[in-house]
């Protein structure tokens, strides 16, 4: 029989994941679709709440986000960050002037004692987005790399400060311990009838949602689509460091490693076209092209994966 879907969630990092949830926001309705981002590249800068991958998301969904960079918003200046300049500040992470808007929002409302989740759905709304994109969680997880060159860095001076060229050792998600799901997540996991991984990055995207309880374990008692799209295309990332860090880490760089390393979570895997060769047999798969250059391949991607989904048998 197939399956009909009424609630599928998409769990995104920054640019790759705004990618699919925007093919997907094209297709389905807002209360068939849930994309619950990583929070864990969060950071406070000059007084500020930045959440990186929230903001990427919803700039994405809304339409104006920067089409070069795949961040930030479309046309933005940056006279907030000369005027930083003329103090003598290393304005090291970027900043354009309407994004400030956001976090200003954000920062205050957080401080006034609201809730992530409850900011981020009234600036969505602001900016005409349908679909709820919820943040992870509500409490502070915090992304931390340990290098061989400078020992454990915040994820963001890692990051941006120097450019992801550092060598990683490891990382780990401090606060996670304590960090649980909001009831918004949580309701949607528990509602979902379909789960698709964006191809975000593993360790740094999705590892860190993983890692807040009871993600994995709502996942895993599932009996239903849930599938991975590969972010490693032909042995490299399309964009940023997962190939460097999968190298530094020890994992060969193919997208079988990523099928791998998601081990049970998912049940489900999308290969490119280019990575037909790699297909593990303990898992659905689905060969397609997944590199998304435009909206048309957004919108066709989220369709083939849903019509996989939708002509499979899950159990
Ligand atoms: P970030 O937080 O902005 O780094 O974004 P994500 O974690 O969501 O995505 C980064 C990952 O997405 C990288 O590993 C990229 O290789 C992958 N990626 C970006 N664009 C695409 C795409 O069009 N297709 C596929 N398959 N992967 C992509």
């Amino acid at each position: 029989m197939a399956l009909s879907l009424e609630h599928v969630v998409v769990l995104a990092g920054g640019v790759g994941g705004a990618k699919l949830a925007d093919g997907l926001a094209r297709i389905l309705p807002p209360e068939k679709l849930t994309v619950i981002v990583n929070t864990g590249d969060d950071f406070w800068h000059y007084g500020m709440r930045i959440c990186p991958d929230l903001d990427t998301v919803m700039y994405t969904l809304a339409g104006v986000v920067d089409p070069a960079n795949g961040w930030g918003v479309a046309g933005d200046t940056t006279a907030t960050l000369e005027a930083l300049k003329r103090y003598g500040e290393d304005v090291w992470f970027r900043l354009g002037d309407q994004d400030i808007a956001t976090h200003l929002l954000r920062s205050e409302a957080l401080r006034n004692g609201e809730r992530l989740t409850e900011v981020m759905l009234r600036l969505q709304n602001r900016l005409g987005v349908l679909h709820p994109i919820l943040p992870m969680t509500d409490a502070a997880v915090e992304t931390m790399i340990d290098t061989v060159e400078y020992g454990e860095l915040p994820f963001q001076t890692y990051f941006v400060r120097y450019r992801w060229q550092p060598t990683m050792k490891g990382l780990r998600y401090a606060g996670s311990e304590n960090a649980e799901a909001s009831p918004e997540v949580t309701a949607a996991l528990e509602n979902a009838d379909a789960i698709i991984i964006a191809p975000s990055n593993p360790w740094l995207s999705l590892a860190p949602m993983l890692s807040v309880k009871p993600f994995s374990e709502l996942l895993i008692e599932k009996h239903i689509p849930r599938v991975a799209v590969s972010p490693i295309v032909a042995g490299t990332a399309v964009k940023g460091p997962a190939a460097k860090l999968m190298a530094e880490l020890g994992y060969d760089v193919t997208a079988r490693a990523v099928a791998e390393y998601y081990g049970a979570l998912i049940n489900g895997f999308v290969y490119d076209l280019q990575d037909s060769s790699l297909i593990i047999e303990d898992k659905k798969t689905f060969v397609t092209n997944t590199i998304m250059q435009n909206q048309i391949d957004r919108e066709h991607l989220a369709q083939l994966i849903l019509r996989w989904i939708t002509s499979e048998v899950w159990d």
